[in-house]
């Protein structure tokens, strides 16, 4: 028996074959899951429709999910051809390129404004429109970052929306939890995936990443993927309102080791 065999699940952030989210979707694939994706803008279809067709998606459907009306439409379309859902996926997050570097005091008002809406805002109108449609055992999703509670050089409004969208899962899992459904949170470890590249220094961090992370390698999107497929499933069903670092280990540290090797 498969660890998802009967459930279904409702997958946005995948933009290529690098998104967490893509990673998510065929672990959840290979345990079972059935489900649709839905990818933020027209240029992306020409990419995802093809990733789509690879975990036999039942639909693929456009979303920015700053637009009400186009969450509104994505549930519809899911009520449709779903009927219910079991895993509701968030990989979502945006903040303008000037905004990933320099001085965090310098965040300009609109660019806290937009990475806010995009990056935490969706998951409360996210969890709100799938709530309808969502099982009893369901569980929901998203991706966070350890630059949430400990500074990352030029993470900056980026670091301080993960804190927000932690909090957010937490206070979803405590509104939700009485109609057994619970909402965790996967924080990873550096990946290299287009909103990395955005944040200014990411290629440096992720270089070194393995010399001072206890387990000594980077994480992968397979990692991930996994993870999402044990909190998804029902040998998590006691298991809400938790962050779950898959980082091999780096959340520990305090200081790094120190060698003296330069
Ligand atoms: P990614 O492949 O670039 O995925 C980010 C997704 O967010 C893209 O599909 C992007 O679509 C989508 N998005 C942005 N604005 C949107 C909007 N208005 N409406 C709908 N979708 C929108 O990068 P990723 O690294 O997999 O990121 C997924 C999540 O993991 C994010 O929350 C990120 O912060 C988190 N995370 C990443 C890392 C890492 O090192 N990569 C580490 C920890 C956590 P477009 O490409 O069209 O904008």
């Amino acid at each position: 028996m498969k660890l998802l065999e009967g459930k279904t699940a409702l997958i946005f952030g995948i933009a290529n074959d690098h998104s967490i989210a893509w990673g998510i979707a065929q672990a959840m694939h290979a345990q079972g899951a059935r489900m649709a994706f839905s990818y933020s803008s027209p240029a992306l279809e020409r990419r995802v429709r093809p990733l789509a067709e690879k975990v036999d998606a039942v639909f693929i459907e456009k979303c920015d999910v700053s637009r009400d009306e186009e969450i509104e439409a994505v549930f519809a379309r899911t009520a449709d051809e779903l009927g219910t859902i079991d895993i509701l996926v968030h990989s979502i997050a945006f903040a303008n390129r000037e905004e990933l570097m320099g001085n965090f005091y310098e965040t300009s008002r609109d660019g806290f404004h937009l990475a806010f809406d995009i990056s935490v805002y969706s998951f409360i109108a996210l969890a709100r429109a799938a709530l309808p449609l969502m099982n009893q055992g369901g569980s929901m999703l998203t991706m966070t970052a350890n630059g949430g509670e400990r500074v990352w050089p030029n993470y900056n409004v980026m670091g301080v929306a993960k804190a927000a969208l932690e909090a957010t899962m937490r206070y979803l899992a405590a509104d939700l939890g009485p109609r057994d459904i619970r909402v965790n949170a996967i924080s990873a470890g550096p990946i290299r995936t287009l909103s990395a590249a955005g944040v200014s220094g990411f290629k440096l961090m992720y270089r070194h990443f393995p010399s001072i992370a206890p387990l000594r390698r980077n994480i992968t999107i397979e990692d991930v993927g996994e993870t999402a497929v044990w909190l998804s499933s029902d040998m998590a069903r006691s298991v809400t309102g938790v962050v779950l670092f898959v980082d091999s280990g780096f959340n520990v540290l305090g200081v790094p080791t120190i060698t003296d090797q330069v």
